[in-house]
């Protein structure tokens, strides 16, 4: 990792001195490349579906004209270059959203269980047309946390998706909620949410970086199925927000295993609140 430094001079002719001062900048110069990367990632990612959409307006304003079946197929496309233009847009506001948040603690009491039941609920249908089962084994309510409902909710949606995308072929994909009185991760009282999967699981290289901003382990397939590269850095900055953990463990052809790690509180009635 390279130092970079400013150097300023200053000389003070009354002592006949030059006084020289440096000073590290290497955290200013890291956040600047992070800043131009970002941009031009965003950019990149925009103009792939803006380009497709100008080249197929472009065809049925000429070749395409007068061509009904191909009209409707070019269509098709240009509604899925549109859809993948929108979800990007959304991930990138739910993303400068969390990270606004990110150091404002949520306040309110949330029952976990409750969340991921509404969150299981609204992905029946996905896991469904997919052929996935969606195993959940959450135990019994409540388990009381102070937390942001949907945020919590996107985090375990984003997830639950992933091992549906990525991990689908496998058939299954469990969702495990383990309580301990004293997590060695938290030091303090927590629980463990696993969403596991029994895909082609993650090369050991991508585990590091899977959270990156735009961080792609298959950018192919994220890219066929529809994915922006976001979904996961949400992730980490919402469960950041929480005070909580996330791991990841994979080996390919094993599945992949996420753990969110958050802190609990006891219940309402035995907290002044
Ligand atoms: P994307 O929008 O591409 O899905 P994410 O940030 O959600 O972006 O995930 C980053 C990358 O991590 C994905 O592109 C994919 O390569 C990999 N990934 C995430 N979850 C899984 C999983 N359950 N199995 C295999 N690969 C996964």
């Amino acid at each position: 990792q390279d130092t970079a430094f400013r150097v300023t001079c200053r000389a003070v002719p009354q002592m006949r001195l030059v006084l020289v001062c440096f000073s590290d900048i290497t955290r200013e110069e890291q956040a600047g490349q992070m800043r131009r990367d970002f941009v031009a990632n965003v950019s990149h990612e925009l103009r792939t579906p803006l380009t497709a959409l100008m080249g197929f307006i472009e065809t049925l304003r000429g070749p395409a004209r007068n061509d009904a079946a191909a009209r409707d197929r070019f269509l098709d496309i240009m509604e899925g270059e549109a859809g993948r233009m929108n979800r990007l847009v959304g991930d990138l506001l739910s993303l400068s959203r969390v990270e606004d948040d990110e150091r404002v603690r949520p306040r309110t009491r949330i029952d976990l269980i409750e969340t991921l039941t509404a969150v299981l609920r609204t992905l029946a249908p996905l896991a469904q047309e997919a052929k996935v089962t969606l195993d959940a084994d959450l135990g019994t309510p409540p388990v009381w946390m102070t937390g942001d409902a949907d945020q919590v909710m996107q985090v375990f949606t984003n997830l639950i998706e992933n091992a549906i995308k990525y991990g689908g072929s496998g058939g299954r994909v469990t969702l495990d909620l383990v309580r301990t009185d004293r997590d060695p991760a938290l030091r303090a009282p927590g629980v463990r949410v696993h969403v596991i999967d029994y895909g082609p699981g993650i090369d050991a290289v991508h585990l590091p970086r899977l959270t990156e901003r735009f961080y792609r382990a298959d950018s192919h397939r994220s890219r066929a199925l529809g994915g922006t590269g976001l979904g996961l850095a949400i992730v980490k900055h919402i469960v950041n927000r929480h005070r909580g953990r996330l791991h990841v463990q994979s080996e390919p052809g094993q599945g992949a295993r996420f753990t969110v790690v958050l802190p609990t509180d006891p219940g309402p009635d035995q907290t002044a609140s």
